[in-house]
């Protein structure tokens, strides 16, 4: 097994995370995607994870089964929600024994599961303590360039932000769009001397339906994209908007890289298209490696 801390100081990272599947048809999604996508050679993989039993459960098989099947270095993530604090240690020694040694520690929004307990620790930073306390993880935290979206002042949310990261290894950022979002996190942590790697997130828009919903995430799409890939639209259809969307994404892709990125983490919503464009686009494929080399 490999830890991401390690794959970070060997060189840049490229990552793609996925949710576990609810039904046999969106298995069978995720399994083609997994093929798909394992060629591309990720360093790592991420598994989302929304807090209760049933999550617990799915996550968990996920992330084994893909240690144990594929030579992807696959990462779990672990939200606070719906979980008493022994819970949670549980969890982790759970997935230290079966071999993970890679976490994400996050606050977490609401668990979908009625019956779970109410959450014990408030913040992530607890929970990445008490990853720690158990050892032997390289442990990841989310970032938000725009600040979270329930913080009132951004100042204050990157001083958390600090706080937080002093005691992980590397961040992952919200998506976000433009460049400078992501330059301008960085030099705010730089101000407060923090230059652990935060990884930026890309999620490429292809769809003008999930604009909205993305705004609600607290990452809104910028006027002049919105534009352009209403023009799209309107000329070409859904696929042009596709077409739009990578390029765009492609576009933040490379600023970022040569703004000097320590990698690109893909939120692939269990898809392989898009993130194999901008690969593509991207001419990245070739140079990547990282990938386990013990395979199972
Ligand atoms: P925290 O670090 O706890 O911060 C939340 C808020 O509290 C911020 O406003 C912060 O400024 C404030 N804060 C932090 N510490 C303190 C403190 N000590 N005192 C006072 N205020 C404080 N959600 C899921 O449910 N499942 C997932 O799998 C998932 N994956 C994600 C992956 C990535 C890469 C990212 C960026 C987000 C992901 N999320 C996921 C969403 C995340 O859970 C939410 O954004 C959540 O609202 C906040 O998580 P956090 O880890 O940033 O929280």
């Amino acid at each position: 097994m490999t830890r991401i801390s390690e794959l970070l100081s060997a060189g840049r990272t490229y990552s793609f995370e996925f949710f576990p599947p609810k039904s046999d048809q969106e298995q069978l999604v995720l399994s083609k995607t997994l093929l798909e996508l394992q060629p591309l050679g990720p360093s790592f993989v991420s598994v989302t994870y929304r807090g209760g039993a049933e999550s617990r459960r799915r996550t968990q098989n996920l992330v084994t089964g893909m240690l144990h099947t594929s030579t992807l270095v696959p990462m779990a993530h672990l939200v606070c929600v719906a979980h008493s604090r022994l819970e949670l240690a549980e969890f982790l020694v759970s997935l230290r024994r079966a071999g993970i040694e890679n976490v994400l520690a996050l606050g977490g929004d609401s668990s979908p599961d009625p019956g779970a307990p109410p959450r014990e620790l408030e913040y992530a930073v607890e929970l990445v303590e008490l990853a720690r306390a158990i050892g032997g993880f390289s442990i990841g935290v989310a970032a938000h360039p725009a600040g979270h979206p329930s913080s009132r002042e951004l100042s204050a949310d990157r001083d958390r932000l600090v706080e937080k990261l002093s005691l992980a290894d590397f961040a992952i950022t919200q998506f976000f769009f433009e460049a400078d979002e992501y330059f301008g996190l960085v030099s705010d942590l730089a101000e407060r001397s923090m230059r652990k790697p935060v990884l930026p997130g890309i999620m490429p828009v292809t769809r003008l339906s999930s604009i909205p919903r993305m705004a609600r995430m607290g990452a809104a799409v910028p006027p002049w994209m919105v534009e352009r890939l209403e023009a799209a639209a309107e000329t070409g259809g859904d696929e042009a908007v596709v077409r739009c969307g990578v390029e765009l994404a492609t576009d933040l892709c490379r600023t970022l890289l040569e703004g000097g990125a320590p990698g690109l983490h893909f939120y692939t919503l269990n898809r392989s298209s898009a993130t194999r464009d901008i690969y593509r686009a991207l001419g990245l494929a070739p140079q990547l490696s990282g990938a386990r080399a013990d395979t199972a």
